[in-house]
């Protein structure tokens, strides 16, 4: 897969654009709230950049890396409901590439989570930020008999998923009521970056899921390698959206805090290497020659090797966790 097969990266670079004018609109800095480390509570950090009026620190205890202090939670409720770069996301990134992103991103996490559930029978799902459906609508394909639930804050594509037939909840999670102990299998995709305290995000997952029920998750691992690599230059360091950047060992320390206990942590990304690349070949990003020289010299056979390596040793920024509550 290659970044221009699920991103216009124009689109994207002009959305980027607005992102920082609402940043000077919704965000006041005097009222940011200083918070310790979202993975481990730990109180010391490094300083590392700052980006649009955003402080990013990195966690000495497990390296996590992330926005403080940060806009307070009512703050950036509004930014995502009100805010244009939102409506821009929706209608000019997000929906003309709906259905490849269907089928390269999509259906390959429901093909892996039907795998995975494979042995369960009529269970119930939950999709938490669950967007337009596609992952509950892909997973209703293999596996008909599930009850599936999607939950998501936004009125517009909690109406899309209305209208595909899905159960929805149109509230965060943290205002989810009534369901305790009603879902076998919860997922959250590319959410946990976003939150304002993403302890308080899996603790409600917790107490939503039956014993023995299972949590799906992919994130941004901040110790990955576009994202070590191009550092503040990232395009997936993007604030106010993207505050926290757990790695492989903090999300588990933190998930393990909540109670869960970890199946699994694995980097199945495969985008890494095409994002440096065509930073270093269209940006002249600013990286140790020797990936110059990648960029430059290696073969697509060399490249591709590259990004197994960089995924088959949980170095890749795409972040996949799946985690279960002790029965
Ligand atoms: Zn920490």
């Amino acid at each position: 897969m290659k970044e221009s097969d699920i991103r216009n990266v124009n689109v994207l670079n002009e959305y980027l654009k607005l992102v920082e004018k609402d940043v000077k609109n919704f965000f006041d800095p005097g009222s940011f709230v200083a918070v310790k480390c979202p993975a481990c509570s730990g109180g010391s950090f490094t300083p590392e950049f700052n980006k649009i009026g955003f402080q990013y620190v990195s966690c000495q205890k497990c390296r996590t890396l992330f926005v403080n202090p940060r806009p307070p939670f009512e703050t950036l409720n509004k930014f995502y409901s009100d805010s244009p770069s939102t409506g821009f996301w929706v209608e000019k990134f997000f929906n003309p590439m709906a259905e490849a992103r269907r089928e390269k991103i999509f259906r390959p996490r429901a093909e892996y989570a039907a795998k995975i559930f494979a042995n369960r029978e009529n269970i119930v799902v939950g999709d938490i930020g669950a967007g337009f459906g596609l992952f509950l609508e892909e997973l209703r394909k293999i596996m008909p008999a599930n009850e599936y639930i999607a939950i998501e804050p936004s009125t517009d594509m909690s109406h899309i998923c209305s209208a595909k037939g899905l159960k929805v909840k149109c509230m965060c999670l943290e205002e989810v009521s009534g369901l305790d102990g009603r879902f076998d299998v919860l997922t959250a995709f590319e959410l946990l970056e976003h939150l304002y305290d993403p302890a308080v995000f899996l603790s409600k997952a917790f107490s939503l899921l039956k014993p023995g029920g299972h949590l799906l998750m992919t994130t941004l691992n901040g110790l990955g390698f576009d994202i070590l690599l191009l550092w503040q230059l990232s395009k997936s360091v993007s604030p106010p959206h993207h505050l926290n950047f757990l790695n492989p060992e903090s999300a588990q320390l933190l998930l393990e805090k909540t109670g869960f206990e970890v199946i699994e942590t694995a980097t199945p990304g495969s985008l890494d290497w095409d994002i440096v690349e065509s930073r270093i070949l269209n940006d002249s990003a600013p990286v140790d020659r020797f990936w110059k020289m990648v960029a430059d010299k290696g073969t697509p056979a060399a490249k591709q090797e590259l990004q197994e390596w960089i995924a088959g040793n949980k170095f890749s920024s795409h972040l996949r966790v799946l985690a279960r509550k002790p029965s």
